[in-house]
């Protein structure tokens, strides 16, 4: 492998968004480490990625538990030495949210198992990856948002997401937001480039079938931001290259 061969890293791998992403960044040369939080399915996306002809390698990664975070950075350390891009794609929405509106009800155990594998976990994880992307030339950090996570979009009663209020999910990923624009700043004289991507609504277990955008579709504006130029923006919100208000 050249010092040049650019590696990304991609949690949630194993389906949906993910997976997509992991495909669609291995097809353009790009080494993927195909991260899933189980053993398992990381190797059989390896492998199923490795016969589209894609440099995959597995990898064991529960976003929400140090130790699989401590293992992640050997890992990369010990085959790559540097880290090119890192795509925050996993998440979830806790089973019957989405139609809850439930900011007067929610359990704080629900809050809490979302803010985890939403927020802790990628601010955790990204932390522990930044000696690696600091390594490489011009690292790229994607975090999976939401237009659900928009303030600005919740509080305006023509848009169309006014009604759509499951707390847990939207404020999860208004905190990445918000860690987005933070480390942007806090990375902001480095090459490293922080964005954060609505991908539209996806075809995919969390987004139905009822969904207009296919997969193909749906990973297209996070490999557009793992992979900008030098003079790409930084601690932006968009869904294909148009911006999202905060
Ligand atoms: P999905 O089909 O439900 O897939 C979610 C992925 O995240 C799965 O691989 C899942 O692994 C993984 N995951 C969940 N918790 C994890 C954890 N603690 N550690 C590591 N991996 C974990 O969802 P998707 O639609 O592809 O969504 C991908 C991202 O896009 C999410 O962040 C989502 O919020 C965001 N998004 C999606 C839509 C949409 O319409 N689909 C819209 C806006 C934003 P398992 O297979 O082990 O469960």
């Amino acid at each position: 492998m050249t010092e040049q061969q650019k590696v990304a890293l991609i949690t949630g791998a194993n389906r949906g968004i993910g997976l997509e992403t992991s495909r669609q960044l291995g097809k353009l040369g790009i080494t993927v480490i195909a991260t899933a939080r189980d053993e398992k399915k990381s190797e059989h996306t390896a492998k199923s990625l490795r016969e589209q002809g894609i440099d995959a390698r597995p990898l064991k990664l529960d976003v929400t538990r140090a130790e699989d975070r401590e293992a992640a950075v050997k890992f990369v350390e010990k085959h790559f030495g540097k880290l090119d891009i890192l795509v925050n794609n996993a998440g979830i929405m806790i089973e019957g949210e989405w139609l809850a509106n439930d900011s007067g009800t929610i359990p704080l155990k629900t809050l809490q198992q979302t803010f985890d594998a939403n927020f802790f976990g990628p601010v955790a994880l990204t932390q522990a990856l930044l000696p690696l992307l600091k390594k490489a030339p011009a690292a790229r950090i994607v975090n999976l948002s939401s237009i659900q996570g928009s303030l600005a979009n919740h509080s305006n009663p023509k848009s169309p997401i006014y009604n759509l209020k499951p707390l847990g999910y939207n404020s999860s990923k208004t905190a990445l937001n918000a860690f987005t624009v933070h480390l942007a700043h806090a990375l902001r004289d480095t090459k490293i480039k922080v964005n954060s991507a609505h991908p539209g609504w996806v075809k995919t277990d969390m987004g139905s079938d009822a969904a207009p955008l296919h997969v193909e579709e749906g990973a297209k504006t996070t490999v557009e931001l793992a992979t900008l130029p030098p003079d790409g923006p930084t601690g932006t919100y968009s869904h294909l290259g148009k911006t999202v208000p905060w």
